[in-house]
């Protein structure tokens, strides 16, 4: 393998070089990089035996299971096409999955397939589905295309193997990751070998880069263990969490499902230096009242992307865990990281999310979407480079829009300082216009998490008859907090333009609304403004 391509079969044998220390923790399973290794090596062979060929798709839809990663790159080093799908999908969602990307093999959990399996007959590609954790008969009865493997799959009694011997060049199709489906129906990015480990390496390179361009050395790099708390068939997690770790030896804590006292106790138990995902779940760290209980003390980074971070999460990581936040933004288009931000850079400017990686280059444009803004001005933000992916498998009208001459448009609303720091102030969905006036929501949210007692906010546009939208708000207060509409009103009154101050403010009883990458679903939140129109008035 000396010639190996520089593919996810590349990383998959370089996994292999850091032997016996462990790669995967969960529950009480370790795995070693070893132990993996030896499963991606039989489940290769495995699929190639199932008549699984270059080119075809193998559906994986599973929790965060020490399996994911064997499946990923099982399937991906046969040169088959590895579809990550949505664990919390429901059935009609994962039969959608399944139907739209012509799935020839679905390895599943149990759960998945007690929602599949009725629907199997539905889907005629479908020629196989190995089950994992499958210690009970399932229902509905077993069909003929199960294969249940053994739970939890012993790893250490497996031979050592190589891979099967297929040629893989970079720009050959790996992965079908789906987009989170906050503003439609989710899209397959169909993406290369060259796209997501372009990916790996330059999310690995970006922190030395910031250093170089701060005039230090970058730091050396040492083992870590990740506390992985955000879904694998997103594709940050997959590329950040995962191929970092294969590539660096780290080791990776999984959890079954997010819970903040259960991460505290194995941040404690497992020494864990890095942890994050989204901003939701760096903000529920922080509030959380358990959190004194334990010893954190091991926490040395907390990294987060996929939504708008506000800078007061900034400063409260910095301050209360001692730790170093960094951001990252980018899409699923791109195979996640498209800036990086960290240490004292993201200290001193909390309110972006970092210098584009090595290698993309990032437009800004007017509305034309041609023109070419200058500094300072938001406009649309446009991607290009090694990790854009090819576009949307199956959708060429979609595909035609997004994808331009090597370059994507994003939808994301931005501006580019003198220096090269990247702010994303708002989808163009999402931005609210009155009277000609745009309000981007993170700066009207932003302003609301300032305000001590607020834990969650969104900015929304309610229709005006003649001035279009009006801005309107929903907070969730934390725990123990009181405030009343008319005093966050006063409150971001004192801070921005009048005009940006929201005509309303509702209040959820809970955290509001998100899917599963961490992003407030808007549309949901309607009905906590209710009546909120006949309260909007003509201001300035
Ligand atoms: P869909 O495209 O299906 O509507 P989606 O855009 O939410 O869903 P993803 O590809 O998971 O699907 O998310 C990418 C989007 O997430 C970006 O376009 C941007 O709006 C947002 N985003 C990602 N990272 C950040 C960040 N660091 N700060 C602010 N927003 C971010
Ligand atoms: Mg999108």
């Amino acid at each position: 393998w000396k010639n190996a391509p520089p593919s996810l079969r590349a990383i998959a044998l370089a996994g292999r070089t850091h032997g016996d220390s462990e790669f995967v923790v969960y529950e009480d399973e370790r795995v070693t990089f070893d132990g993996w290794f030896r499963a991606v090596a039989t489940l290769a062979h495995h699929l190639q035996e199932l008549g699984v060929r270059k080119g075809d798709r193998v559906a994986l839809a599973m929790r965060n299971l020490p399996e994911w990663p064997v499946a990923f790159f099982a399937a991906t080093s046969i040169g088959a096409i590895i579809v990550p799908l949505n664990a919390w999908w429901t059935s009609a969602e994962l039969t959608y999955g399944l139907s739209d990307s012509g799935a020839k093999v679905l390895i599943c959990d149990d759960e998945r397939w007690e929602r599949i399996a009725p629907h199997a007959g539905e889907l005629p590609g479908l020629e196989r589905a190995l089950v994992s954790r499958a210690a009970t008969p399932l229902s509905p009865p077993a069909s003929a295309l199960e294969d249940l493997i053994g739970t939890p799959p012993d790893y250490t009694s497996l031979p050592p193997r190589e891979l099967p011997d297929v040629s893989i060049l970079p720009d050959d199709d790996a992965t079908i990751f789906y987009t989170s489906g906050t503003t439609g129906m989710p899209k397959g990015a169909l993406g290369t070998h060259r796209n997501i480990t372009t990916n790996v390496l330059s999310g690995a390179y970006a922190v030395a880069c910031a250093a170089l361009r701060r005039g230090e050395v970058p730091p050396e790099p040492v083992k870590k263990t990740g506390l992985v708390v955000i879904p694998l068939f997103h594709v940050t997690a997959c590329s950040a969490s995962l191929m970092g770790s294969v590539v660096a030896g780290n080791r990776a804590v999984y959890m079954y499902r997010w819970d903040p006292e259960k991460a505290f106790a194995i941040i404690e138990r497992e020494k864990v230096n890095a942890t994050g995902g989204v901003p939701t779940i760096a903000w529920q760290l922080l509030d959380h009242p358990a959190r004194d209980r334990f010893d954190l003390s091991s926490i040395e980074s907390i990294a987060y992307g996929g939504a708008p971070a506000a800078p007061e999460l900034v400063r409260r990581i910095h301050a209360e865990f001692g730790a170093l936040p960094s951001n990252g933004y980018g899409m699923t288009e791109t195979m996640a990281t498209v800036t990086s931000h960290s240490s004292e850079d993201y200290l001193n400017r909390p309110d972006s999310c970092g210098h584009p990686v090595a290698v993309v280059d990032i437009k800004i444009t007017g509305e034309d979407g041609e023109t070419e803004l200058p500094p300072g001005e938001v406009g649309e933000i446009w991607v290009r480079g090694p990790q854009v992916v090819k576009g949307y498998w199956n959708k060429p009208e979609e595909t035609a829009e997004c994808f331009i001459e090597g370059w994507v448009r994003t939808g994301d609303l931005g501006r580019m300082d003198e220096e090269g720091f990247l702010f994303i102030v708002d989808r163009a969905k999402d931005m609210i216009i009155r009277g000609g006036e745009n309000i981007y929501s993170c700066e009207v949210e932003n302003v609301l998490y300032d305000h001590p007692a607020v834990s969650d906010a969104a900015l929304v546009g309610l229709p005006h008859p003649t001035l279009g939208e009006e801005p309107a708000a929903v907070v969730y207060l934390a725990p123990g907090k009181t405030a009343s509409e008319a005093e966050l009103q006063a409150w971001v009154g004192e801070r921005l333009a009048r005009f940006k101050v929201p005509v309303r403010i509702g209040f959820s009883p809970e955290t509001l609304p998100r899917n599963a990458n961490g992003k407030i679903l808007k549309g949901e939140l309607q009905h906590l403004l209710d009546g909120a129109t006949e309260k909007a008035t003509t201001g300035e």
